[in-house]
């Protein structure tokens, strides 16, 4: 009775094993890897990081990325735990070793004593006799659980298109032409100023490299993929190329607050490159999700100046991503209204990102462990982090979305209920728009936090 069954140990259903176990719940942790791959995994460690290395901003004063690692560190979680624990530099960033993270999170489960690992994959749906599951699966679910899910919800796909960056070995970057700085020398906990490797292009290697990317060999789409959308925050390279030529120069490509130490001259557009593990010998190319064709990608990639002889531990790629349409499908315990007895946790319910799946994962946790326990538990405040996602996914899109399809989202101060700030400092002199947006954005933090440790003082104990 008191047993939570939970599918899928990745971001999310690591979390949520965790919070689950430390609330009471006896937990039984069913993950596929390594007897079943996925699309994109590497390894059989949980809380993979499929792509990039970062949980982004760790600003908790006027990002909502830093907001939500602070409320998931105040509520206990396994994720920033090890986080914290595995950081490499990377300016104002909470970048992480992954396979120093993920082995972390790996052993905090596995000495988990009331967790219980079975490595198998779950095929179909979970039988009746389950009567408190997470199917936490992610966005690369196993395609029959997928559609035995979607023919569950009655939706008619649950699918869309995501892409994954290469990794470089430093070693094989010519320092002679790249250099290593942060942009406008920004300075992360720990780090110089100095956390990316940049690689700057002039206006003609630009154009030759934007051509390249337009012309260059990509992955065909099957016909059943075509009508299958990208999500917006994570478009591949040649798209926003093909989307015009000055596309990239004002994305992953401006030259601002950045300096050539080597020639001094200002480029055109600038590479960056992010420390990808502890040693420093990976390096990832910032903004470069791509579905080139590997052959292809060595070729354009080799373009940039300072890569020419780049050699790469992982090229990119493209994945499908399922997530439901949780608005419609989700009551506001993340649970399946046409079977309650599921709960949904992490990318599945249309939240995206590592952070937020993990976010989600939290919530599912605490909510399956009161359910198993017979306990009430509150919802988070919606002036927080995880109140906002939770809305969010839960039914705020139906209400502001005037009729648009669900996205994924990342968490975001949009999402948060508005709050007022004095239009006029202590001298009367009226405040600017600039400054007001930080005051803004400020007093949302420090409201979000103070309703989180009130949430989180009240969530109920466990009960053993
Ligand atoms: P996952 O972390 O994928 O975990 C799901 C787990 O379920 C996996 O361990 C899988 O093996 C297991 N599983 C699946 N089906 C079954 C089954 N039937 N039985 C048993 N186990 C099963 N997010 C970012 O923040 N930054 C990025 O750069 C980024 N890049 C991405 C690139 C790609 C190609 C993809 C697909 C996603 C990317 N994401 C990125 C999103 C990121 O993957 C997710 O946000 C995050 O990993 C989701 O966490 P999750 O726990 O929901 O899923």
């Amino acid at each position: 009775q008191n047993t939570v069954h939970i599918i899928g140990a990745g971001l999310a259903g690591s979390e949520a094993a965790w919070q689950a176990a430390n609330a009471g719940a006896h937990v039984i942790l069913h993950e596929m890897r390594p007897v079943a791959e996925t699309d994109a995994h590497q390894t059989g460690s949980f809380a993979e990081m499929v792509c990039s290395n970062s949980f982004r901003s760790d600003d908790a004063e006027t990002n909502a990325v830093g907001v939500l690692h602070e409320e998931m560190r105040r509520a206990g979680s396994i994720i920033m735990r090890e986080a914290d624990a595995n950081k490499v530099p990377a300016g104002g960033a909470l970048a992480v070793d992954r396979d120093n993270f993920a082995e972390g999170v790996t052993r905090a489960i596995e000495g988990h004593p009331n967790i219980e690992i079975r490595r198998e994959v779950i095929e179909t749906l979970p039988p009746e006799e389950w009567s408190n599951v997470i199917v936490a699966t992610g966005p690369l679910t196993a395609p029959p659980l997928a559609e035995a899910i979607r023919a569950l919800s009655g939706e008619e796909s649950l699918a869309f298109f995501d892409a994954i960056a290469p990794i470089v070995y430093k070693d094989s970057i010519n320092f002679d032409v790249a250099w290593f700085q942060s942009r406008y020398d920004k300075k992360g906990p720990g780090g110089d100023g100095a956390d990316y490797i940049n690689c700057p292009m002039d206006e003609d290697q630009y154009k030759a490299f934007i051509d390249a990317l337009v012309t260059g060999d990509k992955t065909e789409f099957k016909d059943w993929e075509k009508s299958t959308p990208y999500f917006e925050g994570c478009l591949p390279i040649e798209v926003m190329a093909e989307r015009g030529p000055e596309t990239l120069r004002f994305g992953p490509m401006k030259p601002v607050g950045l300096t050539n130490p080597h020639t001094g001259i200002k480029a055109h557009a600038i590479v960056q490159l992010r420390q990808d593990n502890a040693l420093g010998t990976l390096y990832n190319m910032v903004g470069f999700q791509t579905k080139l064709k590997y052959g292809a990608q060595k070729d354009v990639f080799q373009m940039i100046p300072g890569l020419e002889k780049a050699e790469f531990a992982r090229l990119g790629g493209i994945h499908r991503n399922t997530f439901l349409n949780s608005p419609k499908l989700l009551d506001e315990r993340l649970r399946l209204k046409a079977r309650p007895s599921l709960r949904f946790a992490g990318q599945i319910t249309g939240v995206e990102g590592y952070l937020e799946s993990a976010a989600i994962g939290l919530l599912a946790g605490r909510f399956a462990a009161a359910d198993a326990q017979g306990q009430e538990i509150a919802p988070p405040p919606p002036t927080t982090a995880f109140g906002a996602l939770l809305v969010h996914i839960t039914g705020g899109h139906i209400a502001d979305g005037a009729g648009k399809a669900f996205q994924p989202m990342n968490v975001n101060f949009g999402l948060f209920p508005e709050i007022n700030t004095p239009r006029v400092d202590s001298d009367g002199k009226r405040i600017k728009g600039k400054e007001r947006g930080f005051a803004r954005k400020r007093a949302m933090s420090a409201r979000a936090l103070d309703d989180v440790s009130t949430w989180v003082k009240e969530l109920p104990l466990a009960s053993v």
